[in-house]
């Protein structure tokens, strides 16, 4: 089987350079072996929150300087500053182009509020959800916050207390939907995901929207766990039109409806645009010869390699199997990639929960073009993107997502020019 560029890794970097590449006309093919850290995400999509000493990112394009003096190892920095702004734009037009409609601009930050009611910085968000600008209050004084009976995964009275403590006024409310009796029996099904499901029913949409106007009379605006609109984007609309108060959706806990419903939503453009995926197979080892990947070996192609002109490794971090952790080493299982020189197994990570951990910061190592080594040396058709690159803390810098689009984007942008260099 032969293709322009084989992924491995169906994420958000793989779907994104995916993407990119069939929209420049190339032949590709996502092999992807499970779930994708999306399927667990908020739904919003981290540019640069924090530096590394902790102050925090109000503009992003104006802390990146301070980044790469502070972090010359992460992926934005090995990029440089212009690179990674005029990708970030590129960003927000291919994903509008995938049918995703997000609110927020890399010019500068937006708070959204968490499954806790919390407030937290970030990039883009899914425009159903409750957003802000930095430093502003609350622009809703009286809130109804709506929780489903039995859903354990969003605690409508945790999420009241923290809005109260912003200045707002709130009440709370458990709706009790009898269309989600059947899955009510069994608590270990009553998930996010199978509720969207049931709620997503036209019948049943229509009946909540006759339980929600019920009890908004006193409310400016009304939030509800994200549980609509998963295989149908017109849902949330449809039940909007029927309610007399705005609604907002929060994230709940994983699986995440928002999450998957942007894996959808990019899987669909990619396919859309020819591009082949390969979902529950794994890339096992690869053919090399020359300094250059030759054939692709997975679980279910056995011994029939795939080939490709370029490859990108986008298999994740640690939680998706794209990095292992040994007893005294960090691998990349595929390829035997080189990563970040492990310090001894006890600075690996810090007793504070909260704090910053340092084996967030492990991974490939690459240049500025993101290729990576090979026992010191260089695949030239090979580039890594996304969570399993070295240099960064996803978690402390609030920057996860942005490293997964950016470096998918500069991938494809390598991979477009050495096609055209060949040609
Ligand atoms: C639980 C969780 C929640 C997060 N939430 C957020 C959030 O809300 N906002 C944010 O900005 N960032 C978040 N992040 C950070 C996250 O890392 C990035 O946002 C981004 O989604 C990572 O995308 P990725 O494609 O690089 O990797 P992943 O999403 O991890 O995808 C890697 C894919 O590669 C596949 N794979 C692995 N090995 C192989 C193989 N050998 N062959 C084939 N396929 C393989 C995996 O099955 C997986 O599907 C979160 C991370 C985690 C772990």
């Amino acid at each position: 089987m032969k293709f322009d560029s084989v992924m491995i890794g169906g994420g958000l970097a793989g779907l994104v350079c995916g993407i990119r590449l069939a929209e420049a006309g190339q032949r590709c093919a996502i092999v992807s072996a499970g779930q994708s850290a999306l399927h667990f995400s908020s739904g919003s999509l981290d540019l640069l929150c924090a530096l590394p000493d902790g102050t925090p990112v109000e503009t992003p394009p104006t802390a990146l300087d301070a980044l790469s003096r502070l972090a010359p190892a992460h992926p934005y920095s090995l990029m440089g500053a212009d690179v990674v702004l005029a990708h970030a734009q590129e960003a927000e037009r291919l994903l509008a182009r995938s049918g995703l409609q997000l609110t927020g601009s890399y010019r500068e930050n937006h708070l959204r509020i968490t499954p806790l009611g919390t407030r937290r910085s970030t990039w883009l968000s899914p425009d159903e959800i409750p957003t802000l600008p930095l430093n502003a209050p609350l622009p809703w004084k009286r809130i109804l916050v709506a929780g489903i009976e039995g859903f354990l995964d969003f605690q409508p009275h945790l999420v009241a207390s923290s809005l109260e403590e912003q200045g707002a006024s709130t009440e709370t409310t458990e709706l009790t939907l009898p269309a989600l009796d059947q899955l009510r029996n069994n608590p270990s099904e009553f998930r996010a995901v199978n509720i969207a499901r049931v709620l997503d029913i036209e019948e049943n949409l229509a009946l909540l929207a006759e339980e929600l106007n019920q009890l908004t009379q006193n409310a400016d605006v009304v939030f509800m766990p994200a549980c609509i609109g998963l295989e149908h984007p017109d849902a949330l609309a449809n039940l909007r039109s029927r309610i007399r108060c705005p609604l907002l959706l929060l994230p709940t806990l994983p699986p995440s409806v928002l999450g998957m419903r942007m894996h959808h939503l990019l899987r669909r453009r990619f396919q859309q645009l020819g591009g082949t995926i390969m979902p529950g197979d794994a890339v096992l080892k690869a053919e090399i010869h020359d300094g250059r990947i030759t054939g692709i070996y997975t679980r279910n192609h056995t011994d029939i390699p795939l080939r490709a002109s370029n490859v990108l490794l986008a298999s994740g971090s640690f939680f998706s199997n794209g990095l292992h952790a040994g007893f005294d080493a960090i691998r990349e299982p595929v390829l035997g990639l080189d990563v970040t020189p492990a310090p001894p197994r006890s600075q690996w990570s810090v007793p504070e929960f909260f704090a910053p951990q340092p084996y967030l910061q492990a991974g490939v190592t690459t240049d500025g073009a993101l290729r990576p080594t090979l026992n010191g040396v260089k695949l030239r058709n090979l580039y890594v993107a996304g969570a399993v690159l070295a240099g960064f803390d996803p978690i402390q810098q609030g920057c996860g997502a942005g490293v997964s689009v950016i470096t998918a984007l500069h991938a494809a942008q390598h991979i477009l020019a050495q096609t055209e260099d060949v040609r």
